[in-house]
């Protein structure tokens, strides 16, 4: 574990998500003078921290900072070009377009996250017709496209991924059924004979849960010791709060991650739906975030399955960073995606 100023490294992000939250919007201002002053350091941790800070919490529009970043040659971290101007967008696409562009990973993930007509043209274009500097990259544009939280068709229909809405799932004591979070189930796992629990339980009919288009309430059980050795759990869930899950590709282990009063003590957290609506970025602030809907705080690469029986790429429905309800065992993220018209839903563990 590592330590700054005496504080645990969640501990300070929690103080650091504060300290944001509480600035006033001249500080904001300021701040984002003093990164476009030190643009050349972005990448350095200082300057990281702020900027993912500002983007997190206080929304900031990053047209500034994709312009400094821009004339310095720097791209990464791509989000910086999240609101980049159109010049800026002109000339990434003109330096992707080199046939030996050097920098085409970095600057992919950059107009991913910018996305708009321009980044969809140019996008469709390198798809069909890829120039040199594909084959040294592992995937497509269209892949490339889910790192900004969309992706499209061999026609140029543009799919969102990740909710343009986003809510928090934070301790709270007041009484609010629209989430609930691990709760314990009656049912064992069948692999390792432990209960399983609703990962996440929710009331589609809710107000703030509109956007997801769900109908009804809907129960999503899964075992949470094996999801974290399996490639995920797919669940099937209908209307009423009925729901199967199995999981893909179960590691044979001998040895399970959960004793009984892990699993006990995961529904106890008291995990509920923010009132308020939440930036888009708001789990990349660094401080252990659960949401439901909004940008995904990918621990490894974007990862949106094909929907099993329909073939479409499913959409976020919401992340689960397990140290928010367990107190030992709790490395990495649960990633929840869903095809509303097929009622499936998948769980990916992913850790660093
Ligand atoms: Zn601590
Ligand atoms: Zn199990
Ligand atoms: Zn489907």
């Amino acid at each position: 574990m590592k330590y700054f100023e005496g504080l645990c490294n969640g501990c300070r992000q929690k103080e650091i998500r504060k300290r944001y939250l509480a600035m006033s919007e001249t500080e904001v201002a300021q701040t984002i003078e003093e990164l476009l002053a030190s643009i050349e350091r972005i990448q350095e941790a200082k300057e990281l921290d702020a900027f993912w800070a500002l983007l997190a919490y206080r929304d900031i529009n990053t047209a500034r900072l994709a312009q400094a970043a821009y004339e310095k040659d720097i791209f990464w971290p791509g989000e910086l070009y999240r609101d980049a101007p159109l010049e800026v967008v002109e000339g990434l696409i003109a330096r992707l377009k080199n046939p030996k562009c050097k920098e085409a990973n970095d600057i992919l993930c950059c107009l991913a996250k910018r996305g708009g007509e321009e980044v969809l043209a140019c996008f469709q274009e390198l798809e069909a017709h890829p120039l040199p500097w594909r084959a040294k990259l592992y995937v497509d544009p269209s892949r490339y496209a889910h790192e900004g939280g969309w992706t499209f068709t061999p026609d140029g229909k543009v799919h969102r991924l990740a909710p343009a809405h986003c809510y928090t799932l934070e301790p709270s004591e007041h009484e609010d059924g629209a989430v609930r979070v691990a709760q314990l189930r009656h049912d064992t796992c069948e692999h390792c004979g432990c209960r399983l629990v609703d990962i996440l339980r929710l009331d589609g009919q809710d107000e703030r849960l509109s956007f997801l288009g769900l109908e009804g309430r809907i129960h999503l059980p899964l075992c949470p010791s094996c999801v974290t050795l399996s490639e995920h759990a797919l669940i099937r869930y209908t209307p009423n709060g009925e729901s199967t899950s199995e999981l893909k590709d179960l590691e044979d282990e001998e040895e399970r991650l959960l004793p009984p009063e892990e699993l006990q003590g995961m529904a106890s957290k008291g995990l509920c739906l923010s009132q308020e609506e939440a930036p888009l970025y708001f789990a990349h602030g660094g401080a252990p975030t659960s949401t439901i809907g909004g940008m995904p705080d990918w621990v490894q690469d974007a990862e949106y399955p094909t929907c099993p029986d329909c073939g479409r790429t499913m959409r976020f429905l919401g992340q689960i960073v397990w140290e928010q309800i367990l107190d030992q065992y709790a490395e990495g993220t649960l990633f929840l995606t869903y095809c509303r018209e097929c009622r499936v839903a998948i769980a990916m563990h992913q850790q660093t």
